[in-house]
């Protein structure tokens, strides 16, 4: 079995998982996610508030176009307290009775208007809020959207790299050796065959490894295991 070559292929499927783990953790990445909630969220209250203010500025219309037509109605009525038409003191009573009704409802609809165009101003300065929100978070995005795209290019292009070195080293691997990586990889969480450290550790579980096994691990290189995580130890020659 051709363990150190193996070793340097589990090696670089190991990198490139990890690679691809910290492409998806990110810190730009997460922050890019939220501020897209957000922008999303505010978005949302941009609109139902745009709807809120023309349901104000519909109403305040409705409401100025009912003064102005009372209006109209009182100078009729004044015209004609003033026209020199009136017959009697019973239809000037009626008239002038006419004209403080209208007075009331002028009174009381004028009244709503003020309370209507505060109201609106309150709704037209959340509305300018909320666009100047929306307006930094999406500059926010894009400048963060910018950065992770940098990083996100280099950790693909040594992504890549691993990728091309990978497909010459399993040019040199035989199949029954990579048959074997396969089928065990999984049970070792990614990394069948360990590697006795420099202070005899195994690298999959830390455990020192008796000198007499580390020296058969040497001699009969692919049938020696790690008595505590049972890996396949591959055991460099000291140099
Ligand atoms: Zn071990």
């Amino acid at each position: 079995m051709l363990l150190e070559l193996l070793y340097r292929f589990q090696e670089m499927e190991r990198k490139e998982e990890e690679l691809e783990k910290s492409l998806k953790a990110l810190p730009q990445f997460k922050e890019l996610k939220r501020i897209k909630e957000r922008f999303n969220q505010s978005k949302k209250k941009l609109e139902t508030t745009k709807e809120v203010h023309a349901n104000i500025s519909r109403r305040l219309k409705k409401a100025e176009h009912q003064v102005s037509g009372l209006e109209d109605n009182q100078k009729e009525l004044s015209r004609l307290l003033y026209a020199g038409t009136i017959k009697n003191s019973k239809e000037l009573e009626n008239i002038e009775q006419q004209i403080n009704i209208l007075s009331e409802q002028i009174s009381r609809i004028s009244d709503e208007i003020i309370i209507m165009m505060d109201e609106k101003e309150s709704v037209e300065k959340e509305l300018s809020e909320l666009e100047l929100e929306l307006k930094k978070e999406y500059q926010k995005f894009n400048k963060l959207k910018l950065q992770y795209n940098q990083v996100k290019l280099n950790l693909e292009q040594e992504m890549k790299s691993i990728e091309e070195d990978k497909k010459k080293l399993l040019l040199e691997l035989d199949n029954k050796t990579l048959t074997w990586y396969k089928e065990n990889k999984e049970k070792f969480k990614g990394t069948p065959v360990a590697k006795v450290m420099e202070n005899h550790a195994c690298s999959g579980c830390r455990t020192i490894i008796p000198i007499t096994i580390v020296k058969e691990a040497r001699t009969f290189p692919g049938s020696i295991y790690c008595e505590k995580c049972s890996r396949i130890l591959y055991a460099p020659e000291i140099k």
